[in-house]
């Protein structure tokens, strides 16, 4: 077994929010990148830091002995992947790819088997810790997939993350985060609840807040998101469209294995109605106008 370490390269495709960051910590970390996104824009001034433009998903793996995607959503990895001159035409010549999008674990699964009939291992490796988590390389990775191509990637992903965490086999790092996103939505519902009675019952909130954070109710959602509600600023941090992509493949989970999900069902219907009142580029924090329109606050 090869350990892909310093001094190798990494191809990378999708330089988004997200993906920008963490090529540019390969990059510090002394990988050699070389990176694609549809949006030939999207690599600018990291090539001015050494990250190598590829022309095409072929050309990025050339000479790459691992691809990582961080990609937006099951068809965009399925297409880079799977489609017409995607990696399982034009695989990287270490054998490993990593996708660290959040998509189906279902279709994950379909696109290792695909890849492994060419010999190519296939992680997934969604993360948590938004934009912040990736500029810092602090992010926490939840894997899927072989021990061996786990070991394998294990330094690269170490470049990028701090919490990185081999949960089960293929699959499984996507139904990892699917279940933190869960919990996040329905944390953010409950904040944002508690904070609509408070306020509705006269209560000063800050010291709500206070009091909540140092008990049994405290919880990242209230530290992090809580002063932004009560700043009433739904803007910047995890959009409530990822949110609501992130739902869907939740429930597409759940239904798949029969599984009922009463608390996401009604978080995912608080949150299409966010998305109904123009609120999808917004942070989720914006849940909380939810709960303006609804105890008629909206326009205070
Ligand atoms: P983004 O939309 O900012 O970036 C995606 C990039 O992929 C874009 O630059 C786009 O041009 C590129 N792209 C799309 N289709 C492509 C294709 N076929 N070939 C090549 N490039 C293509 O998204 P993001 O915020 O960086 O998120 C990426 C993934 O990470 C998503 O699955 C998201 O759910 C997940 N994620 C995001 C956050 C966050 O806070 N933004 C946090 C954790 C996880």
């Amino acid at each position: 077994m090869t350990v892909i370490g310093t001094g190798a390269t990494v191809g990378f495709i999708g330089l988004g929010t997200m993906g920008r960051e963490m090529a540019a910590n390969l990059l510090k970390a002394g990988y050699g990148v070389r990176a694609y996104d549809v949006r030939r824009e999207a690599v600018g001034d990291l090539a001015v830091h050494g990250v190598v433009q590829a022309a095409s998903i072929a050309d990025t793996a050339r000479g790459a002995d691992l691809v990582v995607t961080m990609l937006p959503d099951t068809p965009q990895v399925e297409e880079v992947i799977l489609g017409s001159g995607g990696l399982v035409e034009h695989p990287p010549a270490g054998g490993l790819v990593v996708d660290m999008s959040t998509i189906s674990p279902q279709a994950t699964q379909r696109m290792a088997a695909a890849l492994a009939e060419r010999g190519v291992a296939l992680l997934d490796a969604p993360v948590s810790g938004g934009p912040t988590g990736a500029k810092a390389a602090k992010l926490s990775i939840m894997v899927g997939g072989t021990t061996e191509a786990f070991e394998r990637a294990r330094p690269v992903l170490a470049a990028m993350g701090t919490t990185i965490v081999h949960v089960g086999d293929s699959g499984a790092g996507q139904a990892v985060k699917l279940c933190n996103q869960l919990v996040c939505a329905m944390n953010i519902q409950a904040v944002c609840e508690a904070l609509a009675l408070g306020r509705a019952a006269g209560l000063d909130l800050a010291k709500l807040r206070e009091v909540l954070l140092g008990g049994a109710a405290s919880s990242w959602m209230l530290e992090n998101l809580g002063p932004l509600m009560l700043a009433k600023d739904p803007r910047a941090g995890f959009r409530i469209d990822l949110k609501l992509k992130d739902l869907r493949l939740a429930n597409e989970m759940a239904f798949a294995l029969g599984v009922p999900l009463p608390g996401t069902a009604l978080a995912t219907s608080l949150y299409l109605e966010a998305r109904a009142h123009g609120e999808g580029n917004n942070g989720n924090q914006a849940l909380y106008r939810v709960y303006d329109r609804l105890t008629n606050q909206a326009d205070k």
